[in-house]
């Protein structure tokens, strides 16, 4: 969003020339992002051309062409940096892209968290390629920006980021089977439902390293964000109850990309602005972020500003004077460096932040409005926010979560209670004169070192947790 940044700025220049020093979280991530190097990732994609195709269907045993080379090259890369490396692999018949048993498998990384090691962000791309027709699995796919930007990416990442300790878990993945039908995405959402991982977000990049489309229009500050508004997970019981109590535009997904548009704007040296897409993905396409949405889990997905339509999914040729084909020339790595940061600050970040509280709201016929969540036991304080239905970002704060807001559990026993015996209650914020009805309410939670979670909106399906459908009154 950038007409605040401008006017921020102005505001500034007109009281002190320099630019004010950062607060320490923001610092601490800008710092860390600072490592992201543009000649490293272009010599990433050069290296993921060189397999020739990395088609899904092509070979998975040749030493140098194909999928099953580059995949193994991708977990090699990160394991010398001391993660915890895997393959995550099913073998998948998906008519009609995969007619025949077809074993697909990623190549993941994990940097455990020192304290919430269930609390997960997951940075996906994927590592598989095509050309014209969906199908052949022979011809040369160099996947340069489709999506070899969103795989360095992915192993940029995990080069800036494993030499720092986090209290959240860090995972990083090169899917495989996109093109065949989002099959890498699901399979890497069913590995983190089975492995009981709390995500907060899912960040899928998939085609971030180009600046200018086939018709000269061109844009290297801008970033898309694309995030779903209903969930969709819920279906009918879940669009019933947002129907009644609002939440259209409060997915969790939804406040990822409201905390990544903030993120980008409180750290200008990032670079790069944030062009907020209101949708699950471009029109009617697809990628990996929408098997985690499937599986309940909030995801968005990163795109460059002006995709260029000859350079994807293109056999390589010269036609009538146009070059179509998706080669590492198109590019735009100091651009793709500059994405590549933000994805660095915001893993950072939410890998510091607590998890999001799980808000609820009363106050319909009422000029009150209270706000209640449970107490996040890794938070100091909370941010209760809100902002009018049709604002696009949160508007009003409170910051909340003293001992009258957040009270110790009463001890139920008749004797004094044991330090252990203490629980912690739920906390409520009471907001006078607010009236439920015409506005929209969050709360986020804040580590003691100042890093704020992305808000969980309280609406039917803001919680980041995967939507549940609520039990039935007892009758
Ligand atoms: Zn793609």
């Amino acid at each position: 969003m950038k007409k605040l940044l401008v006017a921020s700025a102005a505001l500034f220049s007109a009281t002190a020339p320099a630019a004010p020093p950062l607060p320490p979280p923001e610092a601490k991530v800008a710092d860390i992002a600072r490592n992201v190097d543009a000649a490293r990732m272009k010599a990433t994609v050069e290296k993921l051309v060189s397999f020739g195709t990395r088609h899904t269907l092509s070979s998975q045993t040749d030493p140098k062409r194909g999928i099953g080379a580059a995949v193994r090259w991708a977990e090699a890369e990160m394991k010398k940096l001391g993660l915890e490396t895997l393959q995550t692999c099913d073998t998948v018949t998906k008519l009609p892209r995969i007619p025949t048993p077809t074993k697909v498998c990623n190549a993941v990384a994990i940097q455990r968290g020192t304290e919430r090691p269930d609390d997960v962000v997951i940075i996906t791309g994927h590592i598989d390629s095509r050309v014209s027709d969906p199908m052949n699995a022979t011809a040369d796919a160099p996947g340069a920006n489709d999506d070899g930007s969103g795989t360095a990416a992915v192993l940029e990442a995990a080069r800036v980021l494993s030499k720092q300790k986090f209290p959240g878990t860090i995972i990083y993945a090169a899917l495989s089977g996109e093109e065949q039908g989002l099959n890498g995405g699901k399979i890497l959402a069913d590995y983190a439902k089975a492995q009981g991982w709390n995500v907060i977000a899912n960040l899928n990049n998939d085609i971030i390293g180009n600046s200018c489309g086939s018709d000269g229009v061109c844009n290297d500050k801008q970033v898309r964000i694309f995030s779903e508004g209903l969930r969709w997970q819920g279906g009918d019981e879940l669009r019933a109850q947002v129907r009644s109590q609002g939440g259209e535009n409060d997915s969790p997904s939804r406040n990822i990309s409201r905390f990544l548009d903030s993120l980008a704007e409180r750290i200008p040296d990032l670079g790069i602005d944030v062009m907020q897409i209101w949708r699950n993905d471009r029109f009617g396409r697809g990628g990996d972020h929408t098997e985690f949405l499937n599986a309940g889990f909030p995801a968005v997905r990163f795109s460059v500003a002006v995709e260029n339509y000859n350079q994807q999914h293109q056999d390589l040729r010269n036609e009538n004077g146009v070059e179509y084909g998706d080669t590492i020339d198109k590019m735009d790595f100091p651009y793709l460096a500059r994405v590549t940061k933000l994805n660095v600050a915001a893993l950072a970040w939410l890998a510091s932040a607590p998890p999001p509280p799980e808000p609820t709201v009363e106050g319909a016929v009422s000029t009150d409005t209270t706000v209640k969540w449970p107490q996040v036991t890794t938070a100091k304080t909370y941010v209760v926010r809100w902002r009018r239905t049709d604002a696009n970002h949160w508007q009003e704060a409170k910051v909340t979560g003293g001992p009258d807001e957040c009270p110790l559990a009463q001890h139920s026993g008749g004797s004094m209670p044991t330090s252990s015996e203490w629980s912690l209650g739920p906390c409520q914020a009471v907001l006078k004169g607010i009236r439920v009805d015409d506005w929209v309410f969050g709360v986020s939670s804040v580590s003691k070192d100042g890093f704020e979670s992305p808000v969980a909106s309280a609406v039917p399906g803001g919680a980041f947790k995967p939507w549940v459908k609520p039990a039935e009154p007892a009758k």
